[in-house]
């Protein structure tokens, strides 16, 4: 039996592992916070934002920013139906309605005439997730916020990496969020960031953080309102240093892998991969495979040949407007039926080429080529 070819795994070398030991044994009392700071200023500088704020999830984040805009109940956030949960869930903790939108037939993400089409006097935010690393039309979206006096924020979980006309996503709208769930690109186990070059949507994400406490309140425990508590701790901070430190070896190692399986699998007639537009870098989360209508093959058949193989395989995401807290949008076709032909391939730092090979090997079965 050949061995397990997993999804995806992190890569922690020795200084990953050097900087938590020394946070464990030594980052307490007044050096509690210090690998967080520098986590957070290893951040900005890389995304090229102002403020960056870490958090325990990019959930939290999301969750967070959100709130510092304002958005309560009754208000409407715009996203594509093609997304994770933890994308719309936060909207709906502050008692707001996620609006969900079919998405693009390249990219898979947010379809700007539908967001256009979408919009309410209710509208209070357009979400730009950058899916699986690809990344959203930001300028067309920009051009309908701006016309409608609406923010867009971008949910870059899955775009460490990418980069839009020489800006990084996270860093183009509103305010940016990122994950650093195990199975993401840079990894603290759990953790995510807010990032913004907004100095007063900083300030209330910050105060948001610390359970309401203002920054500049000098009586001690002392809530001005209602907060949250969504903090990374100092031991998750130090690994995220130890990342930050090897982020253009993780991002480029990524994006080697994705070319491999674009070099073996690109070419094959019916099979469309993640696109990188003219101007555009995708950092290559997950390099994704969709097959047209007519090719016949479906998410199951990519399922059991990929069980067969002994290769862990992930499903699209289903369109969440069909999960039972929502009401189904079968309008957004493209959402609704990409999930049933496409499947996102294994993508790990130690993955091997043997084994990318044996990924394409799979497909190339399925296909009789
Ligand atoms: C992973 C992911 C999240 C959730 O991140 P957590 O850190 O687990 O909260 C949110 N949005 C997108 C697009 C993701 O891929």
């Amino acid at each position: 039996m050949t061995s397990r070819i997993h999804y995806t795994k992190p890569s922690i070398t020795e200084l990953e592992v050097g900087y938590a030991t020394d946070a464990a044994r030594n980052g307490w009392g007044e050096h509690c916070y210090d690998y967080i700071h520098r986590f957070e200023a290893l951040f900005r500088e890389h995304l090229g934002v102002k403020y960056a704020i870490a958090t325990s999830s990019c959930t939290g984040a999301l969750h967070m920013g959100l709130s510092a805009l304002g958005i309560g109940s009754g208000d409407e956030v715009i996203l594509a139906d093609t997304n994770w949960i933890a994308s719309a869930a936060p909207i709906t903790y502050l008692g707001a309605t996620p609006v969900f939108v079919d998405v693009l037939s390249d990219s898979w993400c947010i379809a700007p005439e539908r967001v256009e089409a979408a919009i309410t006097p209710s509208t209070r935010a357009i979400l730009a997730v950058h899916l699986y690393g690809n990344l959203c039309d930001m300028d067309r979206l920009l051009a309908i916020g701006e016309k409608y006096g609406i923010p867009v924020i971008e949910d870059a979980a899955e775009a460490i990496g990418s980069v839009y006309h020489s800006q990084r996503a996270g860093s183009i709208g509103k305010f940016g969020t990122f994950s650093f769930h195990g199975t993401k690109t840079l990894t603290t186990g759990e953790g995510g960031i807010f990032v913004s070059n907004d100095v007063e949507l900083y300030e209330q994400v910050l105060t948001l953080s610390n359970h309401g406490r203002a920054r500049s309140q000098v009586k001690q425990f002392w809530p001005d309102k209602i907060g949250y508590k969504y903090k990374m701790s100092n031991i998750q901070a130090a690994i995220g240093c130890g990342q930050m430190e090897r982020i253009e070896d993780l991002i480029a190692r990524k994006r080697e892998i994705f070319y491999q399986y674009r070099e073996l699998l690109a070419d094959l007639p019916g099979l469309a991969m993640n696109p990188e537009p003219e101007g555009t870098t995708i950092g290559a989360w997950m390099p994704t495979v969709v097959f047209a209508p007519e090719s016949d093959i479906s998410r199951e058949m990519l399922q059991a040949a990929f069980v067969a193989a002994n290769i862990d395989a992930r499903v699209f995401f289903y369109p969440l407007s069909g999960l039972p807290m929502f009401t189904p949008r079968q309008e957004n076709r493209l959402a609704w039926d990409l999930p049933n032909r496409a499947i996102n391939l294994p993508s790990y730092h130690d993955m091997s080429r043997a084994d990318v090979n044996r990924v394409a090997a799979v497909i190339k079965a399925l296909l009789h080529v």
